[in-house]
């Protein structure tokens, strides 16, 4: 069955010129049909270096945003409309502009994990693998807004030792991970490694030997002569984990860390986009525009990783 679904994919796939885009949380068998796998902004770069007409992101909204801000002359498509992103939707454009207001002097960072109208708004674009650096390298006398998720906010607050001001938004699948759930594995599982993600909270982080994203932890896992690994991050990770590592072991933290909004794309939502030409994500010019400026600022300050 699968099979036919993967035939009838890759035949509109090739009618099209498109190219599938398959986040590090999408299910393992969309992992294995897409033509990419990565983090949102990797993803998002890598397609727009592309020829492809017509580009398929599994993921969530904001990444199809962040797609369609790199790629203006090409289709972005996001095979179901309702797939979203909780913790980007927790701050809009007007609730950042009062921040601004209350706080003139302020630079904003914000987290690619945002709608494309807050990144208009902001003046640098992070990710969870060089938020620190990018802070580090703003002036230390510059006050710092970072938005949205205070989890990462805090963990450059510990990193740059720089007071930011922190938006209360989080991930309301990282945070399902505790601390009595790694204390748990690190029990059955002593020799393990935890790596964990910087939007975990802060108790599930102290207890984690290493806090990367997801790109990081594929890198360090490769790179480590440690066999086994309790993995506090979104579970889809694991299959990507696997892949690379058939001798090692991974461990979720918790098996509550599944995203539904990351689980929404099917093959046949795949097949239904492509035949349909749907969801088509665009951004208007003069949001695109903005959102870009702080994109580019900091692949400017910070070669994307
Ligand atoms: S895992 Fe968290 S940050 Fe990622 S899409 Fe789901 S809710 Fe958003």
């Amino acid at each position: 069955m699968n099979e036919q679904l993967i035939s009838k994919i890759e035949k509109l796939k090739k009618q099209l010129n498109a190219v599938i885009l398959a986040h590090n949380y999408q299910p393992g068998e969309i992992q294995d049909l897409a033509d990419f796998c990565g983090d949102s902004l990797g993803l998002s770069v890598t397609a727009s270096k592309t020829d492809a007409d017509v580009i398929v992101f599994c993921g969530v909204m904001f990444m199809a945003e962040t797609a369609a801000i790199l790629s203006p002359q090409k289709t972005v498509l996001l095979p179901d409309k309702f797939a979203g992103c909780p913790m980007a939707d927790m701050i809009n454009a007007e609730q950042l502009r009062v921040l601004k207001k209350k706080n003139p002097n302020a630079l904003v960072v914000c987290y690619v994990n945002s709608t494309a109208e807050v990144k208009a708004e902001s003046d640098y674009c992070c990710t969870s693998s060089n938020a620190v650096e990018l802070v580090k390298s703003i002036p230390a006398d510059r006050e710092i807004i970072f938005i949205p998720d205070q989890h990462l906010g805090r963990h450059v607050q510990q990193r740059t030792s720089r007071n930011l001001i922190l938006w209360p938004g989080y991930c309301t699948t990282h945070v399902l991970i505790t601390e009595t759930d790694i204390q748990n594995a690190k029990a059955e599982f002593p020799d393990a490694i935890v790596l964990a993600h910087p939007e975990c909270s802060e108790p599930v982080k102290d207890l984690a030997d290493q806090l990367l994203s997801t790109g990081q932890m594929l890198n360090f896992a490769e790179k480590s002569n440690a066999k086994q690994f309790i993995i506090a991050t979104e579970i889809g990770i694991i299959h990507a984990l696997k892949k690379r590592n058939p001798n090692a072991t991974f461990i979720p933290a918790s098996p509550r860390a599944t995203c539904p909004n990351m689980k929404m794309i099917t093959f046949d939502k795949i097949i239904a986009s492509l035949q349909d030409l749907r969801y088509k994500i665009s951004v208007p010019d003069e949001i695109r525009v903005k959102a870009k400026t702080s994109l580019d600022r900091m692949i400017e300050v910070l070669p994307t990783k």
